[in-house]
Order: C-alpha cells, then structure tokens, then sequence
C-alpha cells in the first residue's frame, strides 16, 4: 500500500554531518544496503520520519507502510510522490527497528542519497558492533561453536574497520563481494555473545591492522593474498596448510562444462579455433591451486587465468582455483577441485572444525593469520 507523505512542520534541526549517530562506542560504518538501482519500495515497521538533511524539513512515514522512493535529477528523489532533496535520513519514532528493505530489517541510522548515473544509494550507517551482529549471522550460522563465532567476530571487525573510507559514500557494500550483511534480521544471543565477548579486539601486524580476508573453505591449503589477486602478501595472508576442514562438504566439488560453451569462452578471449583437443592444469600457485589452465586447440594452444574461468562459470559452480583435475567426459570436460572461495585468510570450516576440537578463538586466529596480533582497536 502506498501512502502519501505527511508534512510535519516542526523545528528540529538535524546536523548535515553524518557523525551524529552510532551508539557512542567505538567507530561507525557505512555499509551500502542498496545501490545502482533508480527506485525501490521500502516497508517501515514502526513509524518513521523523513527528514532533508540541508534543510531539516520533515515528513512522517506512517508504521506498517509502503513507500516508493525514486530518483529525479542529481539533487532531488520522490518518496511517495513528494519530492524531497537528497541527502534523506530516516530516523525512527521510538529508536527501534526503522525499515523493511528487501526483506530485512534495518535499525541503525538510513540515509538515502542520489548518485551518480540516474541511481539511489541507501546507506545504513551503526556501530561496528550492531554491523558485526547482522554479518556473523550469515558469514556462519548462529548454531556454530561459539568460538567460531568469536574469531569471524574479531576477523570481520578488522575487515570492516580496514575498509573505512570518509572520501566514499560508504564503507562497504552488503554482498560477498566484501561480507555479507543483512540487517538485524538474522541476530540472536550466541552472536550477540561472539561479538560483545571480542569487544575492540583487532588483528594487526607490524602496528597495523590487516585486510582480514576469510572464505568457505580453503581445502586443505589457503592461499596467499598476492596469488589470488596479485601484488605482495604479507606473513599473516601468506597462506598456511590446513588439517581442519577435510571433514567440510564443501571440502571437494565437481563441476562439468560442455565443450561448446568452452570453446565459446575461449573464443569470446579472442582464440580462432574451432575444437578444443584438450585441457590441463598449466601453472600452480604454492597452495596447489590453478593459476592458469591451458587449452589445445585446432588453431594452436591457449592460456587462461583460472580465475577467470571462475568469473565465467560461476564462483558457487567453480567453487575455486584449487582445480586439481580436469578430464574429458561425455561431450565436454569435467573440473575437480577443492574448497570453496578465494582462499585467502581464514578458512570458515576449518575454524568451526577447530573449535569444535576445543580450540579458542585466538588459537584460530592464530593459525590462520600467522604473525597476526590481537590488538584493542584504539
Ligand atoms: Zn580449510
């Protein structure tokens, strides 16, 4: 149900600046929950208000309401038909939930702003410890062992804190391109555990912090930052072997391509063939995963990232770079491979493993960020 705004003329002023909210505790983040989109429609569960950030006008947003939000021009959106200056910020009556967008709850402070492109952003911004509740929820499950949880806690922390950028509109996005968030939603008493029992705490090296990547599963060996993505590793992303996650059901995957759409991705690369003859694994990284595979072909031979081989087929079919066969079958070739993710940092199976083995959280830490240290965020 659409609802048309209502005006509330009243004189409070709001501060431009965006540091007028967060708990009081530690840093705050800004965490993009929609963008590249030129409308939405968002749910509110309490009653809300609208307000124009530059000027302080102020619209009520009735509870239990839907309301369109589109983009007009560089400086303006409409929220249910009326048009408002950009940015807005959506504050709450009563400071609980505010929205409903996409499904998911949101409480920390909303602001929707216009971009670049004919676009909206809606950028949630809340302490890094109500952020950490709504990532740990997703990035594991809420029945994993708590210390587990309490190393994602300290590992996403440090991530987030790493990825603060005040010359961005926001800090990080919501997907697994970075972590994943979503929201309030998936929050209970063992995650709220996890990230209050690691309050502050952060993994540095040489004084500061690091770029605490983690992933699904390494498959028995992580793997350096350098080697997934290029340029220099440092000791505690270096990649480290892995006794832990053998047991994971993602620890082996499979995966089939037919000869047809492999000949098109080569193609598509600027090869002339016409028959692929065969593939192979050509260069390794340390860890054992593909770096490059080749292709022999009816017009000579071709060398592929692996990497993008996973771009093309999908990152939940070819589940990694740790290709450890490639077979002719059928009408096309078969991939085997090991892990699930990009390798680097901690392995998320692997700790569950561990701490289901009766290790803490530091000493999972400590295995998979070598030479880290645990530090309090200043
Ligand atoms: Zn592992």
């Amino acid at each position: 149900m659409l609802r048309f705004l209502v005006s509330v003329l009243l004189s409070l002023s709001f501060p431009a600046s965006a540091a007028d909210s967060g708990d009081g505790n530690g840093a705050v983040i800004r965490v993009a929950i929609a963008r590249n989109t030129p409308r939405f429609t968002l749910k509110t569960s309490n009653r809300v208000y609208a307000i124009e950030i530059r000027t302080g006008q102020k619209y009520m947003l009735l509870e239990n309401s839907s309301y369109e939000i589109r983009y007009i021009d560089p400086s303006r959106l409409a929220l249910a038909g009326t048009t408002l200056e950009s940015p807005v910020k959506l504050l709450s009556s009563d400071g609980g939930e505010k929205v409903k967008l996409n499904g998911r709850f949101y409480k920390g402070d909303i602001f929707i702003k216009t971009a670049p492109v004919e676009k909206l952003e809606v950028i949630e911004q809340l302490s890094i410890e109500d952020y950490l509740c709504g990532v740990l929820g997703v990035e594991m499950s809420p029945d994993w062992p708590l210390e587990a949880l309490k190393a994602q806690a300290v590992a996403s922390r440090t991530y987030a804190l790493k990825n603060i950028n005040p010359k961005k509109d926001y800090d990080l996005t919501d997907g697994a391109e970075m972590q994943v968030y979503s929201g309030a939603a998936a929050v209970n008493s063992r995650i709220i555990k996890a990230v209050n029992s690691t309050r502050g705490e952060v993994l540095t090296y040489k004084r500061k912090l690091i770029t605490a990547f983690f992933h699904a599963c390494c498959g028995g060996h992580t793997t350096s930052a350098g080697a997934a993505w290029s340029g220099a590793s440092i000791k505690p992303l270096a990649g480290v072997r892995d006794p832990f996650c053998s047991n994971s059901r993602h620890f082996r995957w499979d995966f089939y391509i037919t000869a047809r759409d492999l000949l098109a991705f080569i193609q598509k690369r600027g090869s002339t063939a016409l028959k692929i003859k065969g593939v192979r694994i050509y260069k390794k990284d340390r860890s054992g995963r593909a770096r490059t595979l080749r292709f022999t072909t009816d017009a000579g031979s071709v060398t592929v990232p692996a990497s993008d081989l996973r771009k093309r087929f999908g990152a939940s079919d070819i589940r990694s770079t740790f290709i450890t066969r490639v077979t002719r079958a059928g009408g096309g070739y078969k991939f085997k491979g090991k892990g699930w993710g990009h390798g680097v940092g901690m392995c998320q199976d692997g700790a569950r493993q561990m701490a289901l083995n009766g290790k803490n959280y530091k000493r999972i830490l400590k295995h998979y960020y070598p030479g880290a240290a645990i530090d309090d965020v200043k």
